[in-house]
């Protein structure tokens, strides 16, 4: 059966492969950026060129009315909304705790905290049984960092993961018994852009070394992940944490 699925930050990395993967088995996708319109459009057509549908929506998921209208946007083009994955997420420079500025707390708390608890919110009020919603599936992306503390680099990154673990726990007993499931990846070190803007661009790869896999993973093999949480072969999971990191 075909789904509609909204992607937050679906224009690069990990968003991009699981929009790819979505387009194969025929389904609607909402692509959501904050900045970078071609790559998007890039995401578009990859969808399309697997066979999906596809539209991009700009909108900062920090920004309360941008992420209600990208939950309208989505349901207008493609029907009523099956499926969310909170994915946007921001890193910084690599910093121990006592040099954290407040300026870059902000910033990430904004857009990895408020972002994805306000998405959560918007699936909340419209993919619920009760709320005339089909039910579903929403994947947050919170990361290994969250339980590892990542010390020196960025525990506030770690932090914000961690309230992305608290969120997937707490409205997943909310929705269980609405039709809707609330799951998290928690991804090792992939190979994205991430690292770059974080000003580690061979973050992934020398670290991953370290793992006991001995590489970093692929976001594709996270978006494997993601896709089996949206599809019904997950229908009985609910509340989990899905750990793709390479046994780190
Ligand atoms: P990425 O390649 O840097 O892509 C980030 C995506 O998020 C882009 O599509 C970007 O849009 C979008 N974005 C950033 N800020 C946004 C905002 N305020 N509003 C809407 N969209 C925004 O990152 P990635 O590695 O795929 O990461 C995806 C998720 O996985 C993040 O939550 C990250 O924390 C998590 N994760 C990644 C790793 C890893 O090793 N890569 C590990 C653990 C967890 P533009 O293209 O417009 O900039």
């Amino acid at each position: 059966m075909s789904k509609t699925i909204l992607i937050t930050g679906g224009s690069r990395g990990i968003g991009r492969e699981t929009a790819r993967l979505c387009g194969a088995l025929g389904w609607s996708v909402a692509v959501n950026y904050v900045s970078n319109e071609a790559a998007a459009a890039e995401t578009v057509a990859l969808v399309e060129a697997a066979g999906g549908k596809a539209i991009a929506i700009a909108g900062d998921v920090a920004n309360e009315q941008d992420v209600i209208d990208m939950f309208a946007k989505t349901a207008k083009a493609f029907g009523p909304i099956t499926g969310v994955v909170n994915n946007a997420g921001i890193v910084g420079h690599k910093s121990s705790v006592a040099d954290l500025t407040v300026e870059r707390m902000r910033r990430i708390f904004d857009t990895n905290v408020l972002g994805a608890y306000l998405v959560a919110r918007e699936a909340a009020r419209v993919m619920p049984l009760s709320k005339g919603g089909q039910g579903g599936s929403i994947v947050n992306m919170s990361s290994r960092a969250a339980p590892l503390g990542s010390a020196h680099e960025y525990v506030d990154y770690a932090g914000s993961k961690g309230a992305v673990d608290t969120l997937t726990t707490g409205l997943s007993t909310e929705l269980a018994a609405d039709g809707v499931r609330v799951n998290a990846i928690r991804p090792g070190l992939i190979e994205t852009d991430i690292h770059a803007s974080g000003g580690q661009p061979d973050r992934a790869a020398r670290v991953g070394a370290m793992t006991p896999m001995g590489r970093a993973g692929t976001a594709a093999e996270v978006a494997e992940g993601v896709m089996w949480l949206l599809s019904d072969a997950s229908s009985y999971v609910t509340g989990t944490f899905l750990d793709i990191s390479g046994g780190r």
